[in-house]
């Protein structure tokens, strides 16, 4: 277990030695000396053991890169996740199994309580269809059952779940929600967006959630198991982009007491903004473990769900996607972060969102809101015009990372083929000098940096399809994404993205070098250990 592996006294000089060492920061190396938490100096192992005469040494057989750096995922929303039952399509492979896997889980939870799976991908388990209340009737009758969507905008509730929400046929459509109905007007059991927020979103419900909250005890164990998956990828550092309160509890908690391996900067989910304010906190308060970052407002729904807001409808609809948050409510939330001088980070991915959310920076810069490294979260669809916008602000955009991989298969059917060169669009991005970050918006997509960067220079669908070759990058530039660019898009460009002396020693040993293999098997590579701050905290059995 990670967390016995202890820290050195403070004052340690330690030798690393490794088959090559890219530090990012220069030519590639075979030693590195630490002093305690950081990087001391980069260079020959011999010269540096005489010069520093460290107190000791670690020795690794592979290649050391820096530490991956998730620039958008969801650590406590996972922490929560794993307490209950993983329907991933590499799990539920299909309709039977998805029903098993919901019915064991029945088992499990004792009588009448709540089943919860997630990360359900319909067009991977149920060939397509989503699966309704009647479907999860038949599975599971005597719980309510909440099964949410892998881009977890949507979820589908069973008949004892809609009557634990009180929902019925007769119910509103919440602001920023939706409820999935037939064509005879009853409830499907579907809950979009806000329907779904107050089910069992806490950072994001309008009050209690119809889901009890887990104990922080529960949690600290759902967020151990988070962590050890994560670091198996070799991830150091995560952006967690939407805290609660429960999940500052939970971080915090996890910090205090030793047990958060991973660094993780906060966004605060917009709703818990007045808190933030009240208690004059802002951007970069905390310290190398636990950080804030900033602000996470939303302006559409997603991308792989199909439902962003877009200038062109869907291929073959007439339906432009959902815009969460309405004009006048941006608007304001732009206006009072950004004029606070609070990193804000907005969800936006289709184009339509996205100018939309441009409109209001634009408003609040006029206004004299000082400029800051505020975050267009996702950007997925993008043009010249918006391009050149972006560019004006001096925003910086988290683009997913292997949705064109993990993905693909639906985006063709949602945006068309030439579309696909505008989405996620890295070449074109980087091409104009803005700063782009690297993220998996896990659980909505596959958290392992290494095959993010497979899809980011293929650009294949895992069936082969191309998903938008003109977007291709090269693996240096890929590898960027996830180490300086995330560290840069999080303002700790002087403490991590690098090896240089003076950055934390966040590094990751792989089995293979990935500047020396064809892109497509970068994804294969063994992460043989991850270390932070010269701690081991993730090692191949
Ligand atoms: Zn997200």
């Amino acid at each position: 277990m990670t967390a016995a592996v202890p820290a050195a006294e403070p004052g340690t000089w330690t030798l690393v030695v490794a088959d090559r060492i890219h530090t990012f920061a220069g030519p590639p190396v075979q030693a590195l000396v630490l002093l305690d938490d950081r990087v001391a100096a980069a260079g020959d192992p011999a010269e540096l053991r005489e010069r520093f005469r460290p107190d000791r040494t670690i020795e690794v057989d592979g290649v050391v890169v820096p530490g991956f750096n998730d620039a958008h995922a969801h650590p406590s929303m996972t922490a929560e996740n794993l307490l209950h039952v993983n329907c991933s399509p590499e799990i539920a492979t299909g309709e039977d199994v998805l029903v098993e896997l919901l019915r064991g889980e029945a088992a499990a939870v004792g009588e009448g309580r709540w089943v919860i799976g997630s990360r359900y991908d319909h067009t991977k388990t149920t060939g397509g269809r989503v699966v309704d209340r009647t479907f999860l009737d038949r599975a599971v009758p005597d719980h309510p059952v909440l099964l949410t969507h892998v881009a977890a905008h949507w979820g589908v509730l069973n008949s004892a779940g809609l009557a634990a929400a009180g929902l019925t046929r007769l119910s509103a459509d919440p602001p920023g929600g939706a409820l999935g109905r037939d064509g005879a007007g009853e409830l499907t059991g579907v809950v979009y967006e806000q329907a779904l927020f107050d089910i069992s979103y806490p950072s994001l419900a309008r009050g209690r959630t119809v889901v009890p909250a887990s104990t922080l005890d529960d949690r600290l164990r759902g967020l151990a198991r988070a962590q050890q998956m994560f670091h198996a990828a070799g991830i150091t550092s995560m952006v967690d982009a939407l805290c609660g309160p429960d999940d500052v509890a939970l971080l915090a908690e996890a910090a205090r007491t030793g047990q958060l391996t991973l660094r993780v900067s906060m966004l605060v989910a917009f709703p818990h903004y007045d808190r933030v304010a009240a208690l004059g906190l802002r951007s970069g308060f905390g310290d190398d473990r636990l950080r804030l970052l900033g602000v996470k407002g939303f302006v559409d729904g997603a991308c792989a769900g199909g439902n962003c807001l877009v200038d062109e409808p869907f291929e073959g609809t007439d339906d432009h996607g959902m815009q969460t948050m309405d004009d006048d409510d941006l608007r304001a939330l732009v206006a009072r972060v950004a004029g606070d001088g609070v990193v804000l980070a907005v969800h936006a991915n289709g184009d339509r969102a996205i100018r939309k959310l441009l409109d209001a920076h634009e408003a609040a810069r006029a206004q004299g809101a000082p400029p800051r490294r505020h975050r267009i979260e996702h950007c997925s669809l993008i043009d010249a015009d918006i391009v050149e916008r972006i560019r004006r602000l001096g925003l910086v955009v988290v683009p997913f990372g292997s949705y064109a991989r993990f993905h693909g298969d639906k985006l063709v059917g949602y945006y068309g083929q030439a579309r696909l060169e505008r989405l996620f669009a890295h070449r074109t991005l980087l091409d104009a000098g803005i700063a782009v970050a690297g993220s998996s918006d896990y659980p909505c997509g596959p958290y392992e940096p290494l095959a993010a960067i497979t899809s980011c220079a293929e650009r294949r669908a895992l069936d082969g399809t191309a998903i938008g070759l003109s977007q291709r990058i090269t693996v240096p530039e890929a590898l960027g994404l996830y180490t300086t660019g995330a560290a840069y898009a999080a303002g700790e460009e002087r403490s991590k993205g690098t090896l240089a002396p003076g950055l934390l020693a966040d590094f990751v040993e792989l089995g293979r070098d990935p500047f020396q293999v064809p892109p497509a098997e970068i994804v294969d590579i063994p992460v043989r250990s991850t270390w932070s701050g010269g701690r081991l905290v993730h090692e191949l059995p």
